[in-house]
């Protein structure tokens, strides 16, 4: 059986773009394969958090993987902070990975611009994110496209170890939807949609009311001419919007063009966010009632434990490898 691994950062509400880039996928895969999915919290700090609010956030993330369709018997859930073999190994790799392979990562470059202190952290994220993977030796990790770059580093530094140290750590596959790897944000599609924008009116939240998300679409930017067409190119925000479209309701890119064929924006518009309320409502009314069970905790605790069992193997074997003496 395959092993799989992902994360989400607690570094806000998910978004319309983490569920439809990843966790579609953690719900599609946990059946067939050994599954690994945590609330990456060590990752979260990277930037500033409020920590009231990093710890309502973390707590949101894992019943929203509970909400989205995860099964507690079926995949591990849990927070990275509660496997500390992630930070040690993360530490590890960090002495292996090279200054210029982190300079050259473009989430680093999104994220520090215009910014007077970026801490060190957001710079050597790459090396911890490897860590996350290689401890479960993962086989897939289901991702956006905006993670490809930091998938191609761990698979680098993990032949990078094997070659040195020999024959330990497992190259990962990046596992990406071949529609709606990037959602962009409702605000300017240039831009992906990421939870932690300062804009809350650029992203949909999975926890949105229905009259928020009425009011976030229809104010969502739109292009010049007044068709319905996919057209990444010439019409960039409406090909997005038909994305999400095409995502919530089961259709696909054509049919939703077919359907629109000869309506404008307005139209269109109302119908999206329409679609988009009842694709969230059964998540909602799920979301509720695992938060007022306090079922959540349980399941953290056996994920974590599920987790650790594994991650201690590997980073074991890593230290083995290296050559740190053992404790005895
Ligand atoms: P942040 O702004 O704090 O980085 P984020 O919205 O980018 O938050 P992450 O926790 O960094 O979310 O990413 C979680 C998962 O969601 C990753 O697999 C990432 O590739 C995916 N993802 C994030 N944004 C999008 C998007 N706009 N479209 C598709 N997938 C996305
Ligand atoms: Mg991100």
């Amino acid at each position: 059986q395959q092993r799989v691994l992902s994360g989400i950062q607690p570094s806000g509400k998910l978004t319309l773009g983490n569920y439809i880039g990843a966790m579609k996928n953690f719900v599609a895969l946990q059946h067939e394969h050994e599954c690994f999915f945590m609330v990456v919290d060590l990752h979260a700090i990277t930037v500033p958090q409020d920590p009231a609010a990093l710890r309502e956030q973390s707590e949101a993330v894992a019943a929203l993987f509970i909400a989205a369709g995860l099964e507690p018997a079926q995949a591990a859930i849990f927070m990275q902070s509660h496997v500390p073999a992630h930070a040690e190994l993360g530490w590890l790799l960090t002495t292996m990975t090279y200054m210029g392979e982190l300079e050259r990562m473009t989430q680093f470059k999104d994220k520090s611009e215009g910014k007077e202190a970026v801490g060190a952290g957001l710079f050597v994220y790459p090396s911890l994110m490897a860590a996350d993977i290689l401890l479960y030796k993962s086989d897939l990790v289901p991702v956006g496209d905006d993670q490809k770059q930091h998938l191609e580093l761990t698979r680098d530094l993990a032949g990078r170890f094997n070659h040195r140290y020999g024959d330990t750590l497992v190259i990962p596959e990046p596992f990406i939807p071949k529609v709606g790897a990037r959602i962009m944000s409702l605000d300017d599609a240039s831009k992906k949609m990421s939870k932690s924008s300062p804009n809350a009116g650029s992203f949909i939240t999975l926890l949105d009311t229905p009259d928020e998300i009425r009011k976030k679409i229809s104010r969502a930017k739109t292009d010049l001419g007044r068709e319905i067409v996919f057209d990444v190119q010439n019409k960039p925000e409406v090909s997005n919007l038909m994305t999400i479209y095409a995502q919530c309701s089961g259709l696909s890119i054509e049919q939703v063009q077919a359907a629109y064929d000869g309506q404008g924006y307005g139209a269109f518009k109302k119908d999206l966010a329409e679609v988009v309320v009842q694709a969230l409502e059964p998540l909602q009314q799920k979301y509720a009632d695992i938060r007022s069970s306090g079922e959540i905790h349980n399941i953290l605790r056996d994920g974590a434990e599920r987790a650790s069992a594994v991650a201690e193997v590997t980073l074991h074997s890593v230290k083995d490898a290296m050559g740190f003496l053992p404790r005895g």
